[in-house]
């Protein structure tokens, strides 16, 4: 396949939900295909479904995609010029060519009611055979029709599909895929209100706006047949296709909420690592080799080939998710790891609103970096470092009422009190008191650990000591629970 056209490529949502999961691997594989080959990335918003589209939707796509860093050249707010880029604003766009269509007979006037349709259907369920629409208006006259519609009787627009030929997509994942027109209805490409269907614009859309490639699903591949029809009727350039596989949930299902989370924003919520999240989008069908996993945005662009995206369904692999955001976490720098968490800590009431990502809190947060996977994930972890005295869970209440504990305590809280600070190796100085305790290490590290952190888990106690300072750590070791009642006066 040539590419002599310049690459222009569009991302069609219809603003009647979130953006999910499929459609913005859809968005992302056609803004890569524009960038890496110096192309043009549209947004057109299929917005005709009134009854289905909100505000709200068209909102949350939008920040969605800009979330995701999938910066449109054309479209809402960043005018071109092959306007307007929402499909309700262009209806006027479409009449010349109903007009043509019905004028050289490749769009006819259609009379069967829904109902009868619907009583054609029945019939057919109920004699358990396929049902195949009856074109039985085909053949009336022009005239007919036309008296028939300015009488006021209500009608669509079918396309009249030609019989014998051989309709063959070149696809870019998929090679040729041939259908025959004798398998396909005359479908209707214009309501009984007058407004085109699907098929029918799309393709004056994306003809309108110069497409060269329409990227888009697999469960769109049915509908390619009757776009080419068009684009046949009116003898305009086809572009080249590439329908990307369906995203199948980990049961090898096609996914749905049954199997977790589709809505991007849902994600976005819950606090996954936007690096981590267009990687694993990308991983969805495309691989830069059998080996790679993680890779940056440039690095996606330098080899992006609609060729590397394979045919065959795409497993939403949470667990590779989950995998990628720990990754991804651990390669940020330490301040935006802290602007990133900034948010989750204050929502947790672990820092006051207007908190910034200092460099105490970079100090504090970079010690769980290692440990997180999301975002959100960062203030149950870091709960025990903020505040003068942590929250003790079941664990480590246990490990301080262990018998001793309160003497140990103390005595490390002398020997930290005696140490210069900031403290060179804590460990060594637990040992120490061990030693003089004639106690083992993990006797001594375990209340301690509890003291300190509130849990058993958690970062080394060396960078525990160090962010909560020798008061703080001080306070913690001498007025733990137990460590007051055991010390408390008998009486
Ligand atoms: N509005 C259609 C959808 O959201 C666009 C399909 C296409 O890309 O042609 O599925």
């Amino acid at each position: 396949m040539t590419e002599s056209r310049p690459v222009r490529v569009r991302f069609a949502p219809s603003p009647t939900g979130m953006l999910h999961i499929g459609g913005a691997r859809t968005a992302l594989f056609n803004w890569a295909y524009a960038r890496s080959r110096g192309g043009t990335f549209l947004l057109r918003i299929e917005d005709t479904d009134i009854e289905r589209n909100s505000e709200e939707s068209l909102q949350s796509i939008l920040d969605s995609m800009r979330w995701l860093g999938l910066d449109w050249d054309e479209g809402p707010e960043a005018d071109g010029n092959y306007g307007p880029y929402f499909q309700s604003q262009r209806v006027h766009t479409y009449q010349a060519a109903m007009a043509r269509g019905v004028e050289e007979g490749w769009l006819y006037r259609c009379f069967a009611s829904a109902e009868e349709l619907e009583v054609q259907r029945e019939a057919a369920r109920a004699a358990k055979t396929n049902w195949r629409f009856d074109p039985r208006f085909r053949d009336l006259s022009k005239q007919d029709a036309e008296a028939r519609h300015a009488a006021g009787e209500k009608n669509v627009l079918r396309f009249r599909v030609p019989e014998g030929e051989e309709i063959v997509i070149k696809d870019h994942i998929r090679g040729a895929v041939a259908f025959s027109s004798n398998d396909m209805e005359d479908w209707v490409a214009v309501r009984p209100n007058g407004m085109p269907t699907y098929n029918f614009v799309c393709a004056l859309d994306d003809s309108a706006m110069e497409i060269s490639h329409v990227i888009r699903g697999e469960e769109h591949l049915v509908n390619t047949p009757k776009q080419v029809l068009v684009y046949r009727a009116l003898g305009l350039a086809e572009p080249e296709y590439a329908h990307v596989p369906l995203i199948l949930g980990q049961d090898g299902k096609k996914l749905s909420k049954r199997t977790g989370d589709t809505a991007l924003g849902d994600y976005i919520t819950k606090g996954y690592p936007v690096d981590a999240l267009f990687n694993f989008l990308c991983l969805l069908g495309f691989s830069i080799d059998d080996k790679t996993d993680v890779f940056t945005r440039e690095e996606l662009l330098q080899v992006f080939d609609l060729k590397r995206i394979s045919k065959s369904g795409a497993i939403f692999d949470t667990d590779k998710l989950h995998w990628l955001c720990g990754d991804w976490i651990r390669r940020m720098a330490t301040p935006s790891f802290t602007a990133a968490v900034l948010p989750y800590l204050i929502d947790a009431d672990l820092v006051s609103p207007d908190a910034s990502a200092d460099a105490e809190l970079q100090s504090l947060v970079s010690v769980f970096q290692e440990r997180i996977t999301l975002f959100s994930e960062l203030p149950a972890q870091a709960a025990g470092m903020f505040g003068e005295l942590p929250e003790y869970d079941q664990k480590a209440q246990k490990a301080l009422q262990a018998e001793g504990v309160s003497s140990v305590l103390q005595a490390v809280a002398k020997a930290v009190d005696a140490s210069s600070w900031p403290m060179e190796d804590f460990s060594a100085t637990v040992k120490t008191v061990a030693e003089e305790l004639g106690l083992g290490m993990g006797k001594v590290m375990k209340p301690v650990r509890a003291a300190l952190t509130g849990t058993l888990g958690g970062p080394e106690l060396a960078d525990v000591v160090r962010i909560l300072g020798k008061k703080r750590s001080m306070k913690r070791l001498q007025e733990c629970p137990s460590a007051l009642e055991d010390s408390a006066p008998e009486g």
